[in-house]
């Protein structure tokens, strides 16, 4: 509830005759289109005010798709022909705008699911939502006496549905580490999902800790605008150039693959990877023993993509250093014993589920993680009408196939089904 609450709440009730998609990222907008074209129509709830809020509000200024963009297409709509290879993160939000007008699809915005749970008596889904809206909106959208003369209504909408789609991405939640002595450091702290450009850091020390693909960007980023960026190293990575024999490394790898065992095509990789980079544990990046492809496969976890940050490594604008021991006011002590001085930390530790959270079942997701409990590619579906879209950890390209199939399956249902014949809406205040 906003802090302004005035003197109202309200609840309603809504039958949903289609599903109910929580989320309307890139995976909620694949499956409500997929849905559409088979002619079952769906409600998307989505917390933000916008599509695709990751991309607009939690990602820095030079973004690009990581991946070519045949590979980042949604289904039925490809990217316009004049749009570079790697779009920019503006080009990919306004092709998911034109996606979404493309279907029709108009999301309900502002509405935060708090739970969903099936209710076994009525053979429906319960998903409830809250929203906090200006009081006047609410009487004018609604004109049932909400309005009550200013202030802020906290609306609750109970969405009755036979089958909810979880759509709100592996990418829900930032994930901060705890680290010793975080309260003391007196610079500025600040997860990935806060920071937009290195300009804001010119001149400063800036340590980035964690060395995924928005790890290493940062810290090009932090380069090219001329501050001093560190780099903490505690894992083992695979760096590929994003770019190998004049092919994208990953059109490159798919395309192997249909031809070769996994194992070759990532010792394949490892060789180019090494004549085009170098030995990169030259400089404190060590090689997992799996190869890249192989270990994404088992552990979900994405190979580096190189954008040009190991060349500033390598000439030493950028410092590489092991994990942290604990920060100080205004440095941070590493476990090899080295205490260096910084401006700012940006916490480049990447993002979690948040279904735990909202969905009450205790078959499908993982408590712990988050994600559905069945491996790839099985993990789409669910008990109860209960669906994932997104979760994959294989991009955008996952949660198409995902869309496809769950469609796919919900017409089968929807078809054979008369409950959906007979809507109904009611609507109460308190
Ligand atoms: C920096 C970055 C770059 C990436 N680049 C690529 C790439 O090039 N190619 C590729 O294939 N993949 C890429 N990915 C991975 C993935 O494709 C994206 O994360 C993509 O946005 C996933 O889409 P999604 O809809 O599953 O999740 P999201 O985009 O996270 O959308 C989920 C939506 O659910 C909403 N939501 C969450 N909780 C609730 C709730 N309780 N109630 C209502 N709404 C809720 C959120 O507000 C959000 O709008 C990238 C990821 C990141 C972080």
């Amino acid at each position: 509830m906003g802090k302004n609450m005035d003197c109202c709440s309200s609840r309603r009730r809504v039958y949903v005759p289609g599903p109910v998609v929580v989320g309307a990222g890139p995976s909620g907008l694949a499956v409500a289109a997929c849905l559409k074209r088979k002619g079952v129509p769906s409600v998307i709830v989505e917390r933000s005010n916008c599509i695709a809020s990751l991309w607009q509000f939690k990602t820095y200024d030079r973004l690009r798709l990581h991946l070519p963009k045949e590979f980042c297409e949604l289904p039925f709509m490809g990217f316009p022909a004049d749009f570079p290879k790697y779009p920019t993160k503006s080009q990919f939000v306004q092709y998911l705008e034109d996606y979404a007008a493309e279907f029709g699809i108009s999301p309900r915005f502002n509405q935060t699911v708090s739970s969903a749970e099936y209710d076994p008596t009525l053979g429906f889904w319960r998903v409830r939502t809250t929203t906090t809206t200006a009081a006047s909106t609410i009487s004018t959208n609604y004109n049932k006496g909400f309005g009550c003369g200013g202030g802020e209504v906290a609306v609750e909408t109970e969405y009755l549905c036979r089958w909810v789609i979880a759509a709100t991405g592996e990418n829900a939640e930032a994930v901060v580490p705890e680290i010793g002595g975080i309260g003391e450091f007196v610079g500025d702290i600040r997860h990935t999902s806060l920071y937009k450009s290195g300009q804001e850091f010119e001149g400063k020390r800036v340590l980035v800790v964690g060395c995924g693909n928005s790890g290493m960007e940062v810290c090009l980023d932090l380069c090219n605008h001329n501050a001093s960026p560190s780099l903490v190293v505690r894992d083992k990575v695979h760096i590929l150039p994003r770019e190998m024999l004049g092919k994208s490394t990953f059109g490159l790898s798919m395309w192997l693959l249909k031809w070769f065992p996994i194992r070759l095509v990532d010792r394949f990789l490892l060789i180019v990877s090494w004549l085009l980079l170098g030995d990169t544990s030259r400089f404190g990046l060590d090689r997992p023993v799996l190869g890249p492809l192989e270990l994404k496969n088992l552990s979900g976890k994405t190979p580096v993509l190189d954008v040009g940050t190991l060349a500033k490594i390598k000439s030493g604008d950028i410092k590489v250093f092991p994990a942290i021991k604990r920060l100080k006011r205004h440095a941070v002590e590493f476990v090899n014993g080295i205490t260096e001085k910084f401006d700012a930390i940006i916490l480049a530790t990447g993002y979690r589920s948040n279904v735990p959270s909202w969905l009450k079942e205790g078959q499908m997701f993982s408590k712990e993680d988050g994600l559905p409990k069945r491996p790839f590619p099985n993990g789409w579906k669910g008990e109860c009408g209960l669906y994932a879209v997104g979760f994959t950890k294989r991009g955008l390209l996952g949660a198409s196939m995902d869309a496809k199939r769950i469609a796919e399956d919900i017409e089968r249902c929807w078809k054979a089904e008369a409950k959906h014949c007979t809507p109904f809406t009611t609507a109460f205040s308190s």
